[in-house]
């Protein structure tokens, strides 16, 4: 069978570029050696926070700024495309500080996003207590974010999967890309069990990118950031917004499942999950929401971020090839999977529009 595009790797940024490029009439061919959204894309936590993670200017915060307005049309559009219900919420998230270094730095921190354009209010004691009646008393400062918002991954995937069959995307599971190939206007991956090429590849296989051997090109390092998370069955609504303090957080989904996370850690691809660092976790959680101290949690999971060297992620295409990067997205793939999408299928729709091999630049 013939296709117009290959991609290595059905994660959240993989598959969202196929229904891009798929809606486009491109015929899609997406490859993944474990399961579609079987890896981070599952595990996250799927806030969409500006709030949380952006602090200086940066061409990446305006990218994450960017998805972030993206999201209630791509929802909207995976939504009425596939009938899939998507567990998204925009009910802000509200950041602590529980002394006066934390509130100092929590101060500054904000002055620094308002430039960027990221909305905070600071909370009175009376209004955070309105807000979050559960949450530990003895809170120095309290600041809302209220354009920061939440989805469930898992449903993202799950419509993915439905958007992308509907287009006809050639969907492979279990199918590994050994090693990629590039000549001009032709991109060869190879599997274990065969070849296939087409005149448009897309490499985003995440934390496992710079496993995949691309001959004679010196691409940028991914590397896994493992994290930990774990979550309790509660009753729905109990927790509004999200909750942050550091490196700790609580989110709600609709139906009650309330997440804590996080942590990070450098295992490579370590699977096991550390009694030791979730216990860490649940009594960080614990020290938010006291009642969670004594819940034993009904989940407990682990994922590898999709950590790349530098401080962005690589989008775009390589130099002098037909070949598109798309990993390294680490904290915030889940938020930025719109904009990247877009990016990409934009830039490769245009490059067969004009009929151009000619270099766009990468990254
Ligand atoms: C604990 C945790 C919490 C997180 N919380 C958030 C959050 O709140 N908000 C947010 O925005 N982000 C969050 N993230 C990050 C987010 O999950 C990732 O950035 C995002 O899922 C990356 O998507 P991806 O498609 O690049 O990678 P992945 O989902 O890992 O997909 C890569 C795919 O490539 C496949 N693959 C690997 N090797 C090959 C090969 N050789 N050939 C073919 N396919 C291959 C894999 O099987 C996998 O399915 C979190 C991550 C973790 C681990």
């Amino acid at each position: 069978m013939h296709f117009d595009a290959i991609i290595a790797g059905a994660g959240i940024i993989g598959s969202s570029i196929a229904w891009r490029l798929a809606q486009a009439k491109l015929r899609v061919l997406l490859l993944d050696s474990g399961e579609m959204g079987g890896e981070a894309s599952s595990a996250g936590a799927g806030m969409l926070a500006p709030g949380g993670e952006l602090e200086s200017w940066s061409d990446w915060s305006h990218f994450a700024l960017h998805s972030l307005r993206l999201y209630p049309e791509f929802v909207a559009e995976l939504t009425s495309e596939t009938g899939c219900t998507i567990d998204y919420q925009r009910f802000g998230a509200v950041e602590l500080a529980f002394t006066d270094d934390e509130s100092a730095s929590l101060k500054t921190r904000r002055e620094m996003q308002e430039s960027l354009g990221i909305v905070s209010l600071e909370l009175a004691r009376r209004e955070l207590h309105a807000l979050l009646p559960d949450l530990r008393a003895e809170v120095a400062a309290a600041a809302f974010y209220p354009d920061d918002a939440l989805v469930d991954p898992r449903h993202i995937m799950h419509a993915l999967r439905a958007a992308c069959l509907a287009r006809c995307v050639t969907i492979r599971e279990h199918e590994a890309v050994i090693a990629i190939r590039t000549q001009p206007g032709l991109v060869r991956f190879e599997m274990r069990d065969g070849v296939v090429e087409a005149p448009i590849a897309v490499l985003a296989a995440g934390a496992w990118s710079s496993l995949i051997q691309v001959d004679g090109l010196t691409l940028p390092h991914s590397f896994p950031v493992r994290g930990h998370l774990m979550a309790w069955q509660l009753e729905p609504d109990s927790l509004r917004p999200i909750v942050r303090h550091g490196h700790t957080y609580l989110l709600q989904r609709a139906e009650g499942f309330t997440i804590a996370g996080t942590s990070s850690e450098h295992m490579g691809f370590d699977r096991e999950l550390d009694p030791a660092i979730l216990g860490d976790i649940h009594h960080r959680a614990a020290g938010l929401l006291p009642r969670l101290a004594v819940r034993i949690p009904d989940k407990q999971w682990l994922g590898f971020r999709p950590a790349i060297d530098g401080d962005a992620p690589a989008v775009g295409r390589v130099s002098d090839t037909a070949l598109w990067l798309a990993y390294g997205h680490y904290r915030n793939g889940i938020l930025m999977a719109p904009a990247t999408a877009e990016r990409v299928a934009n830039e490769i729709t245009s490059s067969l529009e004009t009929g151009s091999s000619a270099p766009t630049g990468s990254r």
